[in-house]
């Protein structure tokens, strides 16, 4: 029997490709196989996403002692290929338009000449009839000198991975949001001080991390203080700061082997920059959403990629997921609920067409 070009590519296409294996990817790709759709999803060399970084999650409903972040997304894959979908643990590396951007009543031999096209770093092309980026979001630097290429060297962005390296060293943790919060808690089952240094003079994060945190024995919080610098031949092993005065505050010193309070005067000007000895540095400033290898698809000034009705992208076909759009919330549970929505809506989208 001879099998044309054509008939080859109709059995290769997909009718979704989700690009991230994060809680919206592998929520998606549940839902979209449990509909009967041919599911690849692109998981990525690190699969999993974020929650693959942390420890125990409380706040993800099922689950009332908490559960491991990693035990969740073993569970959520397990449950996605159960229901039929294909992973592959492979990185994405480029998406390909389809030529003609329709406003709906396609055939499906539309999608086989013309789909979307997916290539991966093993150098693959996938085809689509859609799409859905699930990419999430990675961590934000300091962008300090010194810090690029001490990170593994005493500069990491995660305290359950690396905290065991830091046992009974000083470690500064940077940020003021809940990220911040948890890495300090972590870092105390391990080092023997926790600084905690934050830009402003008070924190983002939820009330009861503040409070955890502020209780504990262990963490000394530092606020108005930024990291200028990384010091260090091999590792990491002091940090310059630089602390702002606020109003008619004092600054805590120390002087001649003594810990005085100085005003901004006395110490010459508002602005002081000072050095602080340390082992480790764990930053948690945030995150910046995996978008910027999506040529084509918008985004606003801070990468996120916009999005209309509900999980459209502005290309016809392309939908969106999860922390690569939602600036606010940035919770499994919503990236789970996005990807819910994605999925509803290409099932939606395919059946009209
Ligand atoms: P976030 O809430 O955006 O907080 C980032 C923090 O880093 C802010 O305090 C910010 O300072 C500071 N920051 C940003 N850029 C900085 C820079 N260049 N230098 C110094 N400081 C900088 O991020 P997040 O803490 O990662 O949390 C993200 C979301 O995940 C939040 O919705 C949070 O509630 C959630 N989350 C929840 C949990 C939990 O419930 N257990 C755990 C982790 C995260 P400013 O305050 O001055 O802007």
């Amino acid at each position: 029997m001879k099998i044309d070009k054509l008939d080859i590519e109709i059995m290769d296409l997909y009718d979704v490709i989700i690009i991230g294996s994060g809680p919206a990817g592998l929520t998606a790709a549940t839902y979209t196989t449990r509909a009967n759709l041919k599911t690849l999803v692109i998981g990525g060399r690190k699969w999993g996403g974020q929650l693959m970084l942390t420890t125990l999650v409380e706040n993800y409903p099922g689950f009332p002692e908490g559960i491991q972040g990693p035990d969740l997304m073993a569970a959520m894959r397990k449950q996605a290929e159960h229901h039929g979908a294909q992973i592959i643990d492979v990185d994405f590396t480029r998406l390909q338009l389809p030529e003609q951007q329709s406003s709906g009543g396609q055939e499906d031999a539309d999608y086989a000449s013309d789909p979307i096209k997916i290539t991966t770093d093993e150098d693959k092309t996938y085809s689509g009839k859609t799409v859905i980026i699930a990419t999430g979001a990675d961590t934000k630097w300091l962008d300090v000198p010194g810090e690029k290429e001490k990170i593994g060297r005493g500069v990491s962005s995660c305290a359950p991975c690396d905290g065991a390296f830091f046992r009974n060293k000083n470690v500064i943790v940077v940020g003021g949001g809940d990220s911040a919060m948890e890495e300090a808690l972590v870092m105390t089952k391990y080092a023997n001080e926790v600084t905690l240094i934050h830009r402003r003079d008070s924190f983002r994060a939820s009330e009861i991390m503040q409070k955890r945190v502020k209780e504990n024995p262990k963490i000394k919080i530092i606020f108005n203080t930024e990291i200028t610098e990384i010091l260090g031949e091999m590792k990491v092993e002091k940090v310059k700061l630089k602390t702002t005065a606020v109003r008619d505050s004092q600054f805590a010193v120390r002087k001649n082997n003594e810990d005085v309070r100085m005003s901004p005067k006395e110490l010459g000007g508002d602005e002081l920059i000072w050095q602080m000895p340390i082992d480790g540095i764990f930053v948690a400033v945030g995150h910046m959403p995996n978008s910027g290898m999506f040529k084509g698809i918008e985004t606003d000034e801070k990468g996120f990629i916009k999005v209309r009705e509900h999980t459209k992208t502005n290309i016809d076909r392309v939908f969106v997921a999860g922390d690569v759009h939602d600036a606010t919330y940035k919770q499994a549970v919503t990236a789970a609920g996005f990807g819910c929505m994605a999925a509803l809506e290409v099932e939606k989208f395919l059946m009209e067409q």
